[in-house]
């Protein structure tokens, strides 16, 4: 664990980064360090947590330059990078609002039990060490989409950002670095899977961002370690077009829910099924609406999607193409990762006579492909929208919202998005689990977001004369 690891840059392919992991003993002495800071973390009131969290946005803001560059390194796009850079402040500024209302309401002081003479507090008790383990496809949000709700709580939190994707650790590291109080209850490590599967054990819960199989991995890890895992993987979303849906704004809503950061996002669209009365129209504005959409080469600052942000993941993606072509399937637009510069490029590809046993309608693809089945019934399109082991989320389009929502609700997946696509990427309110195998544990929207880091105790007063052991003789109730 303590050998350097290069860093490739998507957009050229050259490795110019190198990260030193900590070896095991020295994350073992963090995490020790950060569990005894934690107490009088804890024991600041939620509104003076915020305040603090408050520092750290403005210390986000001031280090905005150096953040985005790294970023933009990491990831080979300059927008999406901006708008992260962007989100955390405003992700920290919502927490900070809201988890002293949250808190407040969901603990209770002397609450009267059915026993006359009992009486309750139910108190919030935050886990001490929380470890966060995050993936590479937005790697600032997702490194701190469940640490800051964790803060909030009062815990300390560990975070492992991938390997992939590790250059904006340093000027966040920077940024934190302005915020005294915050030292040593939040910690980023630089490290690879060795130092992700090193943190489980050391830590008192784990909140996993990233694919199916490390999932099971982590979750694995986490039940031999007796704590609790929050688990957010892949998805495999449908997008089901019925009849009356307008098919040119259909297209354009399923495109952009399917190719936004070059479909490398949990909530990407992945199947498309469309009914069969509207389905030319529709894929034609559908390959009219992906020949329009622009790489972001040569200038990193013009067009629409980057470069995939790990190499692998471009050969995953060809392959589920290759494959599916090899079976009788037919591309419209798109189809061939292109070497530009050093990076990896996959224009917008709509590909029709796919079949359901094809890797590209099962497995995710985390590309920007969009796969079209035309379907005679709505019973049809639902039974196949729902078969997948997936459950993250999915959408219906319709010419009305009752229409839609007729038909999402048969959808068996956690978020369901109507007359649009992938709203989970923007709304945070409501709660929404992952089914399947799309992920286990509490929402890590609206309030289980922040409920989920606190342990439960109870209080439980007698305000009268224990019961003698008499009560519970053999003889009672005779
Ligand atoms: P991975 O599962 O490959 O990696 C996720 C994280 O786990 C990385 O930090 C990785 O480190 C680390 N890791 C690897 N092996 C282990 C191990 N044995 N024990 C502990 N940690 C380990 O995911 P990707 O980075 O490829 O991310 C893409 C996936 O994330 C997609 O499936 C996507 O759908 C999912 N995702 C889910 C979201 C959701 O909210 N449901 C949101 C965004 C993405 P390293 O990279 O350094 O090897």
């Amino acid at each position: 664990m303590t050998a350097q690891l290069d860093v490739v840059n998507p957009r050229t392919g050259a490795a110019d980064y190198t990260i030193t992991p900590l070896s095991a003993e020295q994350l073992a002495d963090l995490a020790a360090r950060m569990r005894a800071a934690q107490p009088v973390w804890a024991a600041r009131t939620a509104e003076e947590r915020g305040e603090i969290l408050g520092r750290f946005a403005q210390a986000i803001r001031q280090h905005r330059e150096p953040l985005v560059a790294a970023l933009t390194a990491d990831t080979g796009r300059a927008g999406i990078s901006r708008t992260e850079a962007d989100t955390i402040p405003h992700l920290l500024a919502r927490w900070a609002g809201s988890a002293p209302a949250i808190i407040a309401r969901s603990a209770v002081t002397g609450f009267q039990t059915s026993h006359p003479t009992i009486d309750t507090d139910l108190r919030l008790v935050p886990y001490s060490l929380v470890g966060v383990i995050s993936p590479w496809n937005f790697p600032l949000i997702l490194a701190l989409i469940d640490a800051i709700p964790a803060l909030m709580a009062g815990c300390a939190v560990l975070v492992k950002p991938s390997e992939v994707t590790p250059r904006f650790i340093r000027p966040l590291m920077d940024a934190l670095g302005e915020v005294p109080e915050l030292q040593d209850v939040l910690a980023l490590v630089e490290g690879d899977g060795a130092t992700g599967q090193a943190l489980v054990p050391l830590v008192d819960y784990v909140a996993f961002t990233g694919s199916v199989p490390t999932g099971r991995k982590v979750g694995e890890a986490a039940a031999r370690a007796f704590i609790p895992a929050s688990l957010e993987l892949g998805g495999k979303d449908p997008f089901i077009v019925l009849a009356s849906a307008d098919p040119q704004a259909a297209a354009r809503t399923a495109l952009r829910a399917s190719v936004v950061n070059t479909g490398q996002a949990c909530q990407s669209i992945e199947r498309i099924y469309v009914a069969r009365a509207i389905a030319a129209p529709f894929i034609e504005a559908l390959v009219e609406e992906a020949a329009k959409v622009q790489l972001n080469f040569p200038d990193i600052n013009r067009g629409d999607i980057g470069p995939f942000i790990f190499a692998r993941q471009a050969e995953i993606v060809q392959g589920h193409i290759d494959q599916a072509v090899a079976a009788g399937a037919r591309v419209l637009a798109g189809g061939t990762v292109e070497t530009l510069g050093g990076g990896k490029y996959l224009r917008p590809t709509v590909i029709v006579d796919v079949t359901p046993d094809m890797a590209v309608m099962r497995e995710e693809s985390f590309g920007p492909v969009l796969p079209v089945v035309i379907f005679d019934t709505v019973d049809e399109a639902v039974a196949q929208a729902n078969d997948s082991e997936f459950g993250l989320s999915g959408a219906v389009y319709a010419g009305s919202l009752d229409e839609a929502e007729a038909v999402g609700r048969r959808l068996d997946v956690g978020g369901v998005s109507l007359n649009d696509g992938s709203l989970t990427a923007i709304v945070w309110e409501t709660e929404k689990s992952s089914f399947g195998l799309s992920g286990m544990g509490p929402s890590r929207m609206g309030d289980s977001g922040l409920l989920r880091f606190f342990r439960r105790q109870a209080i439980i007063r007698q305000r009268g004369t224990p019961l003698p052991l008499a009560a519970y003789g053999e003889g009672n109730g005779a």
